[in-house]
């Protein structure tokens, strides 16, 4: 029986990790659930799985919570300091990760220093301060296991193969709803079109990135921590089918995949279950129905994000939190309709060229560049 910790349970991977918990009760217990502002959704799940204890980060909605719950046996408290220390509850075996952005940090780093294993879906902790996040882990013997779906294709090639030397590692990406577009183009899509992703049913922050090709460049840096390679050993291919999730190439010249339908309780399951493999009743792939499988190369002029966070992690040191920092800034500010498609990789761009460049981060420097680095954006924003 593991016992789980969800931060950010009432997103897109909360309420998804809820419905493998809620499916194999034989082997794990809800402990604790967390979420920013949606109290009536924590509530309902609260009511349905009797954690032992729920979090609301917004403080204003406390009492709503706690009179819902107050007479369920179930602690509430609020405040984004609480999800700092009920991830190191002596109950709690393992913490999943799925809040979203910079927020997903600090907790992360408290639940490690407890000995908890990760789940990792939060890919922006690994983004900001890998090298820090995978010292830690390494310190306090912590392993994290990686939900997103190519970190986990590549996790589950791995098994069996941890003592060869991976040659390269190769993301597959779906390209977005606006692949194969041009920049003019892309000068004029609407947030609603960027929200339509062909695949994929995720939060809106992702769903963003996965438009604009950030996220696969998030997914690059989280996967040269994830899986301790050099920057040259990971590459990209565009695969819109998404149906085979990545792939390793090992030194013998072999390539191993791991394929799937696109369904995110898939990568959720295996890492709240490793090393099991739990039966799931989740709808099963037939290459009869995907007749073709087609791979293209990603196009780094136009979706110019995904250039700037290969950029951002060959100049390493605090530029990829800055890179972070400046696509939340600028991810949130297109949500308000405030900006254009094209103007978030501008934004981002022109962060990097000025905020301050510290080649080797303590945690309080991120901290510092963070704050930085989301003035500069905001600063951009307004201009
Ligand atoms: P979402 O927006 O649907 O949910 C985010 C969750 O985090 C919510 O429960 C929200 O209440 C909580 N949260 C947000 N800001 C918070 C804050 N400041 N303090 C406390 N709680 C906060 O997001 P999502 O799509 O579920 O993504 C979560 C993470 O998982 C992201 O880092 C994303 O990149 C990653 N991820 C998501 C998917 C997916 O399919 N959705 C796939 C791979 C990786
Ligand atoms: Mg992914």
């Amino acid at each position: 029986m593991k016992r789980i910790a969800i931060l950010g349970s009432t997103g897109s991977i909360g309420v998804q990790a809820l419905d493998v918990i809620r499916a194999n009760p034989e082997s794990f217990e809800l402990e604790v659930i967390t979420a920013h502002s949606n109290a009536d959704l924590l509530v309902k799940q609260a009511l349905e799985f009797k954690p032992n204890t729920v979090v609301i980060a917004r403080e204003d909605l406390y009492e709503q919570v706690q009179e819902a719950l107050g007479r369920e046996d179930i602690k509430v408290y609020a405040g984004s300091k609480a999800l700092c220390s009920v991830v190191e509850m002596g109950t709690v075996d393992m913490v999943l990760t799925a809040m979203v952005g910079y927020a997903g940090l600090l907790p992360t780093i408290h639940a490690i220093k407890a000995g908890k294993q990760i789940a990792l879906a939060n890919k922006e902790t690994l983004v900001v301060a890998g090298q820090l996040i995978t010292n830690l882990a390494k310190e306090y013997g912590v392993n994290i296991y990686p939900v997103d779906s190519e970190h986990s294709a590549i996790f589950q090639c791995l098994a069996g193969e941890f003592h060869n030397p991976i040659e390269k590692i190769i993301l597959t990406a779906s390209g977005g709803p606006f692949r194969g577009r041009a920049a003019a183009e892309l000068a004029e899509v609407t947030k609603a079109q960027a929200l339509k992703h062909p695949n994929w049913d995720m939060g809106a922050k992702i769903t963003i990135d996965s438009a604009s090709l950030m996220n696969k460049g998030l997914e690059v840096i989280e996967a040269k921590w994830l899986f301790g390679l050099k920057n040259e050993q990971i590459d990209v291919v565009v695969h819109p089918q998404s149906i085979i999730h990545s792939l390793v190439q090992f030194e013998d010249g072999s390539i191993k995949a791991q394929m799937g339908l696109p369904d995110m309780k898939l990568p959720i399951q295996y890492a709240l279950g490793y090393p099991q493999r739990l039966r799931s009743d989740f709808p099963r792939f037939s290459f009869l129905d995907y007749p073709q499988l087609t791979f293209e190369q990603p196009d780094l002029e136009t979706f110019r994000n995904l250039q700037l966070a290969f950029d951002a992690m060959e100049r390493g040191g605090n530029m990829p939190c800055i890179l972070n920092a400046a696509n939340e800034v600028a991810v949130s500010a297109f949500l308000r309709d405030e900006v254009g498609f094209l103007q978030m990789s501008d934004i981002i761009e022109s962060c990097m060229a000025k905020v301050t460049y510290i080649a080797n981060p303590s945690y309080d420097d991120y901290v510092s560049t963070d704050e930085e680095a989301r003035k500069q954006a905001t600063v951009l924003l307004n201009k």
